[in-house]
């Protein structure tokens, strides 16, 4: 059977495709560790072998500059191997865990199991990362991997597909190129674990054809996330962060800094520096910056167009004949704004200011819960309330975006941005069954337990869950 499928397959072709792996599963070659990391080590070399042609795919796709593309595609997954590779065995044990004295002689663990056949379905704009990040969760956990890259990215979709066919057996891990049909078919299948990435909207989808198998899911989505800027702050240090996490990607991120919140004391100095970095990293915005992303599709260049309107500070600037739009900063926006009412997306930077800090948490409240909170400040108390007082799937303070590069941090969202979360060991967690183990000793055998049932014996099992069981 073809590792990749060129031609939409029909669903009895998906059905024989998560057939062979679930039988393949069943053989029970992917969970010893050796397995697992001899894989680990093969994508390894896949990297390296297919590093040009995925630089290029980036490339054409989304005007990836290298450095970029090593940064948070590349270079980020490979050095997640490494990580995967040198805590594999210690994530593997089964972790023990105290029997109470009413179990005694027992001894209990959890012990991680893999659920079986998993799908990975990726979004196009870390199209590398976003794939290969949770698939590295999948068989360090001893799964098998259907994987789905976007169709909107197309040269990518291609260049993962030829990797993943190169390197892997399809009853192991095998990729189906296609859209929208494609994927619709490909959900009507059992799964045993299925991991999204991806908008909110498209997650409920998803989620509801998860539900029908009751498969369990991971639904890495979207959302607005806002970038605080109090007055007690190294200016240039945060303008240049500020600039470097929002438009890398051309702003598609989904951690993207998204909208900003600037304290009204400092907001005209502070965007005066702003201005400067972006005019020391991008150039002038009439002429498309080499270092800037561009736009993935026509669709989505006319929606982030429209945003552009009101009081635009830098930028501005847009051409259509290579979805080009500049680092754009639009001042004193306000809730009605375009900007405001969906996930950006691109390089646009609306920015609202404050007076209070109470003002920015119930603004913040008010929405829906975003996948990333940023904040640049000196003030522990501010830092305290924040972290204390909203809900978000993460918080990134002095910084943007490099909390999703650090390996012992889980990554994920929370409501409307996200369930569960994956990256180094909680990806191995994601993809693993926590099997609770139980195993007693023919010793011990507690006759009160047994009925007829006598209020001695009662009294016995009420004095025993008091002392016995802690
Ligand atoms: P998308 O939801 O349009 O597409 C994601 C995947 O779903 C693609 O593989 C696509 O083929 C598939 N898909 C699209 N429509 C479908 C349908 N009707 N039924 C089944 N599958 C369908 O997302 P996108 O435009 O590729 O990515 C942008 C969104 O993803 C943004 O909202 C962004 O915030 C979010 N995102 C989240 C993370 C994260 O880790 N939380 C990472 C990257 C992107």
């Amino acid at each position: 059977m073809e590792a990749v499928l060129e031609k939409p397959a029909t669903g009895t072709a998906y059905s024989a495709i998560v057939q062979k792996q679930r039988d393949y599963f069943w053989t029970h070659a992917t969970k010893p560790a050796a397995f697992r990391k001899k894989q680990l080590n093969k994508l390894k070399a896949a990297f390296a072998k297919h590093e040009s042609s995925l630089l290029a795919a980036l490339k054409a796709d989304l005007n990836k500059p290298a450095q970029e593309a090593f940064t948070t595609e590349i270079g980020i997954t490979v050095a997640e191997i490494e990580h995967y590779l040198r805590h594999l065995d210690d994530w593997m044990e089964p972790e023990r865990v105290s029997t109470p004295l009413f179990f005694q002689p027992g001894t209990s663990m959890i012990m991680p199991e893999p659920y079986g056949v998993t799908l990975i379905i990726a979004p196009w704009n870390y199209p590398v990362k976003n794939l290969f990040g949770p698939l590295l969760g999948a068989i360090a956990a001893g799964n098998t991997a259907v994987v789905k890259p976007s169709e909107i990215s197309p040269n990518c979709s291609k260049a993962i597909a030829d990797l993943i066919k190169d390197t892997f057996d399809p009853e192991y891990i095998v990729s189906i190129e296609g859209g929208v049909p494609e994927t619709t078919e490909l959900l009507k299948e059992r799964f045993d674990y299925l991991l999204f990435t991806g908008g909110t909207e498209i997650g409920r989808i998803v989620y509801q054809a998860a539900a029908k198998h009751l498969t369990p899911v991971t639904l890495e989505l979207g959302g607005k996330s806002p970038c605080i800027v109090d007055t007690n702050i190294n200016m240039d240090v945060a303008a240049k962060r500020l600039v470097w996490g929002k438009f890398q990607n051309a702003g598609q991120t989904c951690i993207a800094p998204d909208y900003i919140y600037v304290n009204n004391k400092i907001k005209d100095k502070f965007l005066g520096r702003v201005k400067h970095y972006i005019g020391e990293f991008f150039g002038d915005a009439d002429k498309p910056s080499d270092d800037l992303g561009r736009i993935i599709s026509d669709r989505h260049f006319q929606r982030v167009s429209k945003m552009l309107t009101g009081d635009i500070l830098v930028g501005g600037v847009t051409d259509a004949s290579q979805r080009y739009i500049a680092p754009t900063i639009i001042d004193n926006v306000t809730n009605d704004h375009p900007a405001m009412q969906e996930e950006i997306f691109g390089p646009v930077m609306p920015v609202l200011g404050y007076d209070s800090f109470d003002e920015v948490i119930n603004h913040i409240n008010a929405g829906e819960r975003p996948l990333a909170m940023y904040l640049f400040s000196n003030d522990s108390k501010l830092k305290k309330r924040l972290m204390n007082e909203t809900s978000s799937g993460a918080i990134c303070v002095n910084e943007t975006m490099v909390h999703a590069g650090q390996p012992n941090l889980p990554f994920g969202g929370v409501g409307n941005s996200g369930i569960g979360a994956y990256n180094g060991k909680l990806g191995f967690d994601t993809f693993s069954h926590q099997k609770p183990v139980m195993v007693r000793s023919f010793l011990g055998d507690v006759a009160q337990k047994y009925p007829p049932y006598t209020s001695g014996k009662l009294s016995f099992i009420k004095m025993a869950s008091k002392f016995l069981l802690r």
